[in-house]
């Protein structure tokens, strides 16, 4: 089987996000989404509701799972005998920082990373702005699946 894992902290998961995730799952046979994140940075939604949320989007994704991770890539990879991650880059500046993560991953691991574009309708978005825009009354209808859309209004608005 092959199958790939997408990391990251998804605090919330935003279109960006969806629309790598789906298009890895018309690629592999699994895409395991993997929740995880720096435990020293503040997050809106503690890491079972970041699962859950994504769960609720991507519920017609037959072969997308979602899991948490802590610690390094490389070993949830080997545990789950995953042998590459899907990651989207948005801009030049995603760069630098994700091909030090990459080839430090093949070092450690051996474990590849594929590189996907983002979709330009999304090219500019980020869970952070997402949070900004949302709560000073901005709307992001269009940015976020609709379980998010109604997570982050009770949150943030009320
Ligand atoms: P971070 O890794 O900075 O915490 P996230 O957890 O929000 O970022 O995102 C996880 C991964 O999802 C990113 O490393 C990137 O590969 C991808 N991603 C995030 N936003 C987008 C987007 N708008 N378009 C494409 N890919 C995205």
């Amino acid at each position: 089987m092959r199958r790939v894992v997408c990391p990251g902290s998804f605090d919330p998961v935003t279109n960006g996000h969806l629309d790598i995730i789906s298009r890895a799952a018309q690629l592999y046979d699994e895409v395991v989404v993997a929740v995880g994140g720096n435990p020293a940075k503040t997050t809106l939604f503690t890491p079972a509701e970041r699962v859950e949320l994504i769960e609720g989007a991507t519920e017609k994704l037959d072969n997308v799972r979602v899991d948490r991770f802590e610690g390094l890539i490389v070993d949830f990879c080997r545990a789950n005998n995953i042998s590459a991650v899907v990651k989207g880059l948005r801009a030049v500046s995603d760069f630098d920082y994700e091909m030090q993560q990459a080839q430090m991953n093949y070092s450690q691991g051996g474990v590849e990373t594929l590189f996907m574009t983002t979709n330009p309708l999304y090219a500019f978005l980020s869970s952070s702005l997402v949070k900004d825009f949302c709560k000073f009354g901005g709307d992001v209808s269009g940015l976020v699946p609709p379980v998010v859309l109604e997570e982050l209004k009770r949150r943030l608005r009320s």
